[in-house]
């Protein structure tokens, strides 16, 4: 139920990379799509960017995909060209994919949000906020494609910040799922239960690949969120968030876990396998915790005057959009006792050598300042 390296290699869309994604980058990939592919714009968005679908395959197991509804996520928009390209291949699954399936990508969701790279769109309204109300353009343009779509499953796709590591481990959670929750109690439906179920499939094919990093999001039940919303209407919903990779802030790894991801539950829908999983697993993936920094700065107290006991210092970055490329800009996060806490990057300022390293760093003037 995996996808090797080599394909992968082979398939993947090698004109999009990094993290600022905008609908004017995937114009070209939109004509080169296999004449059979249907590519459709579907809406506009504020500010008259189109919004278009990809639909694929002729089955009757209708699955809606949407990504980039959060404008700076952008991770997601990269596995789905990737698995537009995979589908288009010919390799031998795909036929039965095709075959058993119907496949509707939104790639990008909020194309102005992703041109100013914020999470919200032109209105400065969070689209995850307004399944209910559907005040924004791009609200409606998800609620009439999920309409008259009539899918089976929805795929809401998303990044997550650096921060979440897994459990109380120091992994960091580089995808983490949600089954949203219908109702406060967030009691498991059947329609819930399917969601648990794929999850369970995705996580058992993940864990082969990336041990231990696959985490499970909080499923606080929000009505106004748009997995819980299609959730309540019976939909099996799954919420798949992109996280971090040791080292790959540019989220070309995670990229590539989220297209096996993705594999993984259209193979397993395809292929009616959801009931070889049992939801229950589900709750064996270690809920999402926040203790990641992406510097972590132990007993910065020694290079800092003003500080008069031990302490330690978190910084995180900032993402600033700079012209047509993302700068990771860190800033001072948090000062104190952070022995609980984990970083992508560490220095122990007790440690001759980590401090030597501290000091060539470019924002060694914001530690000691
Ligand atoms: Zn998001």
């Amino acid at each position: 139920m995996m996808v090797s390296p080599e394909i992968y290699n082979r398939v993947s869309e090698k004109s999009i990379k990094g993290r600022y994604v905008v609908h004017g980058q995937i114009v070209k990939f939109l004509k080169s799509v296999r004449g059979d592919f249907k590519v459709a714009t579907v809406g506009k968005s504020v500010e008259e960017r189109s919004i278009v679908s990809i639909k694929m395959g002729n089955g009757s197991k209708r699955i809606l995909m949407w990504s980039q509804m959060h404008g700076n996520e952008s991770t997601t928009t990269k596995a789905v060209l990737d698995l537009v390209n995979f589908l288009a291949s010919g390799i031998a699954p795909n036929q039965k994919i095709l075959e058993e399936c119907t496949i509707c990508i939104l790639p990008i969701l909020n194309p102005d949000g992703a041109e100013r790279y914020t999470r919200q769109n032109a209105k400065l309204v969070d689209l995850n906020r307004d399944a209910q109300t559907r005040s924004q353009p791009e609200s409606e343009v998800l609620r009439k494609v999920y309409e008259e779509f009539d899918p089976h499953f929805c795929f809401n796709l998303h990044d997550q910040r650096t921060i979440f590591n897994v459990g109380t481990t120091p992994m960091p959670a580089t995808l983490s799922f949600l089954a949203p929750a219908h109702d406060e109690q967030r009691s498991i439906s059947k329609t819930r239960g399917i969601s648990m179920q794929l999850i369970v499939a995705i996580n058992k094919m993940l864990q082969k690949i990336i041990p231990g990093q696959i985490g499970r999001y909080d499923d606080a039940f929000n009505i106004n969120c748009v997995g819980d919303t299609f959730q309540s209407l019976k939909i099996p919903t799954v919420l798949v968030e992109a996280g971090h990779f040791q080292n790959d802030y540019q989220r070309e790894e995670t990229r590539a876990y989220v297209f096996q991801a993705l594999y993984a539950a259209l193979f397993t829908i395809a292929s009616d396998r959801i009931d070889n999983f049992d939801y229950e697993d589900y709750f064996v993936i270690p809920e999402n915790e926040k203790r990641f920094f992406d510097i972590l700065i132990k007993r910065v107290d020694i290079v800092k005057a003003t500080l008069k006991s031990p302490s330690d210092m978190g910084l995180r970055y900032a993402e600033v959009l700079d012209k047509k490329h993302i700068a990771f800009v860190p800033e001072i996060d948090e000062i104190g006792n952070l022995a609980a806490n984990y970083g992508h990057k560490v220095f122990n300022c007790l440690d001759d050598v980590d401090l030597e390293r501290l000091k060539k760093e470019a924002y060694w003037h914001l530690i000691t300042s």
